[in-house]
């Protein structure tokens, strides 16, 4: 007698739980579309799913227990629909994923859409601003001119698999349900190509490379994705090509520092300037502006010009530039600035100073 719970190599007081966790690893391992022409990877499959179909069934489990033997056992050989309603949720849970063969239906005819293809795309703050339009150059698998993506050298087209007849499966009783398996001579084409294509190996596509135009639309920021539809991997039997990706990253910049959609930057402006005011110029990524700064500006204060940050993508509003102002302290001075600077010094005395601490003071007696 067979003992069912070694063979799936669960204790004899396994849940069901178990027994199915245990069975769906063992049919993985052992099911014959992994292990092609293995005799014994065979057998063992076959006892897999004989224990699996007694211990799965309460009824049958505990006859099996009783008796040792389970009497009446017996599975009607309609194929693939009996077994599928015994063990739909197990079933579909394995081999939907794993073993498209089961459906019976030929791989081969089925329209399968191509990859998508992915790009990584460096770009400068300005152009992510402005938009701009970027050639790419992307591999991509096309068919082979020389064999018209048969695979078989010309003069020598692929001739019908006499393993399958030419349908591509194998249909084969397996234990109490039969199987119909991807035939492993031809791998499910069908056709079996004897001396293989010369400038694609047998392989029925190379790789090429093709310039695409890519427009990167204003807006953009890091890890902004625009998919190019129709640029990916052509699709095989029909099947529609797949997506081209492009992954945006933009490169710092040395002046401009984006927040969201603002442009933040630092200009210097000189002592007197900030004391008597001035007009400026400052860049923008739109060309020069000029900037008014009020007489006694103190450092570190910002300026806002107004939609001259990063466009929304896709929308028609724009962020704003930040113009955030220091004063520059010069490090070499001329004698006779340096002489007015120190009369200026004498003037002022310690007047900041003076104030500063004051404020301090009603800062620390609490007024
Ligand atoms: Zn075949
Ligand atoms: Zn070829």
């Amino acid at each position: 007698m067979k003992d069912y719970y070694r063979i799936l190599g669960v204790p004899r007081d396994a849940s069901q739980e178990e027994i199915k966790k245990a069975y769906r690893r063992l049919a993985l391992k052992y099911h014959p579309d992994r292990n092609p022409n293995d005799k014994e990877a065979e057998e063992r499959f076959k006892e897999i799913n004989e224990a699996y179909a007694c211990l799965s069934d309460p009824e049958k489990r505990a006859r099996y227990d009783r008796f040792g033997t389970v009497e009446g056992f017996e599975f009607s050989d309609t194929g693939f629909d009996s077994f599928a309603s015994a063990f739909s949720d197990i079933f579909e849970d394995i081999f939907s994923d794993f073993f498209g063969t089961f459906t019976g239906q030929r791989r081969r005819t089925r329209p399968k859409r191509g990859a998508d293809l992915r790009y990584d795309l460096s770009i400068s703050l300005e152009e992510a601003v402005k938009g701009c339009e970027k050639e790419i150059t992307i591999p991509r698998w096309v068919n082979c001119d020389l064999c018209g993506g048969s695979g078989a050298n010309p003069g020598s087209g692929p001739v019908r698999c006499p393993e399958c007849g030419g349908s591509g499966y194998v249909r084969f009783q397996q234990g109490f349900f039969s199987v119909s398996r991807t035939c492993s001579r031809c791998g499910g084409s069908g056709t079996y190509i004897v001396t293989p294509c010369r400038a694609c190996n047998g392989e029925g596509r190379i790789r090429k490379y093709r310039t695409v135009s890519v427009k990167i639309p204003p807006g953009v920021d890091n890890g902004s994705r625009l998919r190019i539809s129709g640029e990916g991997e052509l699709g095989s039997h029909g099947g529609p090509p797949g997506d081209l990706y492009i992954i945006i990253t933009v490169k710092p910049h040395k002046f401009f520092k984006r927040q969201g959609l603002d442009l933040y930057c630092e200009v210097p402006i000189t002592f007197p300037q900030a004391v008597f005011g001035a007009e400026i110029e400052v860049p923008t990524l739109y060309g020069t502006e000029r900037l008014k700064i009020p007489a006694g500006t103190p450092s570190g204060k910002e300026f806002v010009l107004k939609g001259r940050g990063v466009p929304r993508l896709g929308g028609h509003s724009k962020g704003n530039q930040i113009v955030r102002i220091y004063i520059d302290v010069p490090k070499k001075l001329t004698p006779r600035q340096k002489e007015l600077l120190q009369e200026f010094a004498r003037l002022s005395g310690d007047e900041v100073q003076k104030s500063f601490m004051d404020k301090l003071k009603d800062f620390f007696s609490g007024e």
